[in-house]
């Protein structure tokens, strides 16, 4: 299909006259997307990964939707193509008011376009909240540990600096098996504040927090704990 057969796929139908009217639309598309309207009459392989991604989201609005999901839509694109990818992204959010859930593992890229955060970890969300919020001031051992993970972040790691082996362990563990995720709190096995460093906190193995909090809700048996929350500092 040509790049202009494939975002009509997604115009709804029109009836009488419409031929001419699914053109004139994907026009619009093209030019709305920041692309020349002549390549409606290109290829696929005719254009770059950015063009593509640009296409994806005329494709996308084609159908009028209320939502767009996004799903790691600048993960394949070069770093330089990323950033007019996310702005032309940014800009068709305010302009059509469009509502977007944009799924991504990286954190830079969530800042610059989310409102609201949902942190996931092997299928659950462990925490959601406005995202200033949530990137200023996580509460989730695991969001902690996301965003200390990232070189730029100011963020505070939950792990000081003089770790200890049972720290050391839970760190170098491996994500568990989706399928069969671990009992209680899923992110146990791995958590350098769960019960494999801290004795006691059996808790964690047992029973499978729900999120908490009003704006901000932490899916943590200890999310209030100073320890979590980095006021303290110090396991
Ligand atoms: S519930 Fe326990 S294991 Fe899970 S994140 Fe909180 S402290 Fe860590």
């Amino acid at each position: 299909m040509s790049i202009g057969e494939s975002i009509a796929e997604g115009i709804p139908r029109a009836g009488r006259g419409e031929a001419a009217g699914r053109r004139a639309e994907v026009q619009r598309l093209l030019g709305l997307v920041g692309l020349d309207p002549e390549r409606a009459f290109s290829y696929p392989g005719q254009m770059s990964g950015g063009q593509l991604q640009r296409v994806a989201l005329a494709r996308a609005l084609a159908g009028q939707p209320k939502v767009i999901i996004a799903d790691e839509i600048t993960s394949a694109l070069d770093v330089s193509v990323q950033g007019t990818v996310l702005n032309l992204v940014r800009d068709l959010q305010r302009d059509l008011n469009l509502s977007m859930l944009f799924i991504s593992h990286n954190l830079a890229v969530v800042r610059y376009v989310a409102d609201a955060i949902a942190v996931m970890y092997l299928g659950r969300i462990v925490e959601q909240g406005p995202a200033e919020q949530i990137l200023s001031d996580p509460q989730h051992p695991y969001t902690k540990d996301l965003l200390a993970a990232v070189p730029s972040q100011s963020s505070p790691s939950l792990t000081p600096a003089d770790t200890g082996p049972a720290v050391q362990a839970v760190n170098d563990a491996e994500p568990a098996d989706p399928h069969h995720p671990p009992s209680g709190c899923r992110y146990h096995l791995r958590c350098p504040i769960g019960p494999l460093v801290l004795p006691g906190r059996d808790v964690c193995r047992e029973v499978d927090p729900e999120p908490e909090g009003h704006r901000q809700a932490a899916a943590c048996h200890f999310a209030d704990d100073l320890l979590i929350s980095g006021k303290a500092g110090i396991l």
